[in-house]
């Protein structure tokens, strides 16, 4: 999409501290971190978020959790959350699928 911040990233339009590529996905630090290590993991293919992939894109959320675990071990980061708000009432702002790769500090949910 011309007018999709992240696409523009995918593209080398825009650019992002890039940590990790493959032919399928990207994955680049955030620009406003919220943790030590913020990371986003994105298709190069736009795909608006979650709810709107498909059961021919099976292979490739598979393959961005699989990143996700592969660019955690890299940081060192043994513990991590992986985050994907869906829609605007979750949080999402920017409609082009992505994950968010988070550690190194505590996280609040679940308490304790
Ligand atoms: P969302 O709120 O959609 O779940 O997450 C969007 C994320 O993209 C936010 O954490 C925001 O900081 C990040 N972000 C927005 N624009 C840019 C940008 O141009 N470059 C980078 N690296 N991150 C961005
Ligand atoms: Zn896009």
């Amino acid at each position: 999409m011309s007018d999709c911040i992240f696409c523009k990233i995918a593209k080398g339009e825009i650019q992002a501290q890039i940590l990790y590529q493959d032919e399928d996905l990207i994955a680049f630090k955030d620009l406003n971190p919220q943790a030590p290590s913020h990371i986003l993991i994105i298709p190069f293919r736009h795909i608006e978020n979650l709810a709107a992939a498909q059961e021919q894109d099976a292979l490739l959320l598979g393959k961005i959790q699989l990143a996700a675990a592969k660019i955690a071990k890299e940081l060192g980061l043994k513990d991590f959350r992986l985050v994907a708000n869906n829609g605007k009432g979750a949080g999402q702002s920017v409609f082009h699928l992505h994950y968010h790769l988070m550690g190194g500090r505590r996280f609040l949910w679940p308490a304790g």
